[in-house]
């Protein structure tokens, strides 16, 4: 009997991970069609969390930090997680608390926000690592790469290496004013644009500079989006946010 059951629950693992992957792979056949000259570019996704712990135990560096576990005085505003962003739909789980940097980028916010404590700023963090079907969620939803990431490359954001940030009154907590919010799709928010208050640039500029000085890259059109350079190579990630963060509170 206790072997029945055993096998049982073989075949229900089994069946669990082939609608997983079916998943997936639907996601990049409805790209694949819908583009034909990506059709060879099939990303590699990691989703074995087996695969990550592998790749983190040869290189620290593909480690994901929980970002406030090394950097208490964060303050997240994930709005992924909220029916707030501009998607109008929740995309992570309800209940997330957690947003997560490879090593390397998450020690150099580190860095970043103590620098910016001697100015009486610091960091507010909208989003960071983006399982990968939750690029697929956003595809569906939009289909436009002027707004989100084709699913067929990927995002740095899929890759642990890009986060969505502003900088807040360390004591209020108040956003320092950018000029338009958050996921403001508009030339308003390139980095080019200069008809705006002088304040507005200035603070843009701020946080353009020691952001860049700290090792990350701006993105033109986005002025809360940074992200690391590729230069490990790093993967595409389909691990759920529960996971990284079992992995965290045991480190
Ligand atoms: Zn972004």
């Amino acid at each position: 009997m206790a072997k029945f059951n055993h096998l049982m629950m073989n075949f229900f693992k089994m069946f669990i991970l082939f609608i997983l992957s079916t998943k997936v792979l639907s996601c990049y056949a409805q790209q694949k069609s819908s583009n034909s000259k990506i059709r060879d570019k099939k990303p590699i996704i990691q989703s074995r969390f087996n695969a990550y712990i592998t790749d983190v135990k040869n290189d620290s560096n593909y480690a994901m930090l929980e970002l406030k576990s090394i950097i208490p005085d964060l303050v997240y505003d994930l709005r992924y997680a909220t029916t707030n962003n501009f998607t109008g739909k929740r995309i992570y789980p309800a209940d997330l608390n957690t947003t997560f940097l490879r090593r390397t980028p998450a020690l150099a916010l580190r860095t970043i926000n103590q620098e910016l404590a001697k100015e009486g700023l610091k960091l507010k963090i909208f989003d960071a690592y983006r399982p990968y079907s939750a690029t697929c969620r956003f595809w569906k939803l939009i289909k436009d790469e002027r707004y989100v990431a084709n699913p067929s490359k990927g995002s740095g954001h899929n890759r642990g290496i890009a986060i969505d940030l502003t900088l807040i009154d360390a004591l209020t907590e108040e956003e320092i004013d950018m000029g338009t919010g958050f996921d403001h799709f508009s030339d308003t928010a390139h980095h080019s644009f200069s008809n705006l208050p002088k304040e507005n640039l200035r603070n843009r500029e701020k946080l353009k500079t020691i952001m860049e000085k700290n090792g990350f890259k701006a993105l033109e059109t986005e002025w809360w989006h940074y992200f690391w350079p590729n230069d490990k190579n790093y993967m595409i990630m389909d691990i759920p946010f529960r996971k990284l963060t079992a992995l965290s509170s045991l480190e």
